[in-house]
């Protein structure tokens, strides 16, 4: 009999690409899907596997809900990435991040001892709570300083997750995963931001790029090559936490300069410095050790940050192409 896997935050970068994965695998795919006014499956159908995924109604701050989906689903793994997951808004929207970000995790774990203890259950956690780093290379022992309230909020997750795990023995693991990127990445995070601004400028259609800290360095990943390794993390013996990173930082300075001498241009004819997009606490470096990852799970990084920038800047001109 397949396997079957509920997923939260389905909708989103990671979500859909988890779940082609899990589809591929065999797995009957869950999602849990919060209802909104506009489509949020627009990354499932790009993937094209919207047709093959059961949506669930459900909030991560209404308990009742996660419960029934896991009814329904009878899932033996449960992957947590529904989040408030923009580090700028959980500034103007901290409450709400604290609520789903945080107590959100513990609605997942309460519903899942609650009905059935058993089920694996991975936890989205993020090099955010590096913060404020302790060590130049963080790895799964460098002590957390989160610099906003998202990352206080997935402190919460995580730790409540590795509580659940030692009281309760429970499967639970959190995957500390360092920026992952892809051509299904929110059009509000840096990476995409420029990608796409890059591509609208090559075709006449924005003449600037407005930019907050540009000299912000960070770990960045391809979202699909890091769904791999929150499902690994639950095929393994014991549940443990693992960093996911690549080992190389770069500035989003150099990132900028990738994206537009892909289409020919030099990013500093665009790109505008605006404190607009300064935030009141920064992050200013992160740079992870997947060590662990590599020994234990055999996990490593694929796509290099030339690739995974290109693969994205080609993805943002075909869209720009479309649309004109
Ligand atoms: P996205 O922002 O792309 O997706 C977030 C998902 O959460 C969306 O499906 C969204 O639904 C859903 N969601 C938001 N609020 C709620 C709620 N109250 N109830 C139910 N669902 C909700 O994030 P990513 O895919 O990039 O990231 C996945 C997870 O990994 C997140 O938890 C994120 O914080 C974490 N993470 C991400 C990193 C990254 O670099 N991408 C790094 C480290 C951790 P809707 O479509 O309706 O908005
Ligand atoms: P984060 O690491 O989860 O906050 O991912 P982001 O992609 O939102 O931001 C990465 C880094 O880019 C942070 O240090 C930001 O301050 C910096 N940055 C600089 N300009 C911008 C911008 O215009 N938008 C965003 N989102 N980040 C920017």
């Amino acid at each position: 009999m397949s396997k079957s896997a509920l997923i939260t935050g389905i909708t989103g970068q990671d979500g859909a690409y988890l779940a082609r994965l899990l589809l591929d695998k065999g797995y009957k795919v869950y999602g849990l899907d919060r209802r909104t006014s506009t489509i949020t499956t627009e990354r499932l159908k790009y993937l094209g596997i919207e047709d093959r995924i059961e949506l669930l109604d459900g909030d991560l701050i209404d308990l009742a809900s996660i419960i029934r989906a896991i009814q329904i689903a009878k899932p033996q793994e449960f992957y947590n990435l529904a989040a408030q997951s923009f580090v700028h808004t959980s500034f103007n929207q901290p409450i709400l991040t604290a609520q789903v970000t945080g107590v959100g995790v513990l609605n997942c774990l309460e519903a899942i001892r609650a009905i059935d203890p058993k089920i694996r259950f991975y936890q989205a956690s993020t090099s955010e709570m590096y913060g404020k780093i302790k060590q130049p290379v963080q790895d799964e022992d460098t002590p957390f300083h989160p610099r906003s309230p998202y990352g206080a909020a997935k402190m919460f997750g995580h730790w409540i997750t590795v509580n659940y795990r030692e009281s309760y023995n429970m499967f639970a693991c959190s995957g500390i995963l360092f920026n992952h990127e892809s051509p299904l990445r929110g059009i509000e995070f840096v990476t995409r931001k420029v990608t796409d601004a890059a591509a609208r400028i090559k075709f006449g259609k924005q003449k600037e790029l407005r930019l907050g800290n540009i000299d912000a360095k960070r770990d960045w990943g391809f979202a699909g090559d890091y769904v791999e390794a929150m499902w690994l993390m639950l095929q393994q013996n014991e549940p443990e936490d693992y960093v996911i990173a690549t080992g190389r930082t770069t500035t989003v300075r150099d990132m900028c300069k990738i994206a537009f001498s892909h289409v020919g241009l030099n990013y500093e004819d665009y790109v505008v410095v605006d404190p607009k997009f300064y935030r009141p606490a920064e992050v200013d470096v992160l740079l992870g050790s997947p060590a662990k990852a590599k020994a234990r799970l055999g996990w490593e990084p694929k796509t290099s940050l030339e690739e995974l920038i290109v693969m994205m800047v080609e993805a943002d001109l075909e869209r720009v192409a479309k649309n004109s």
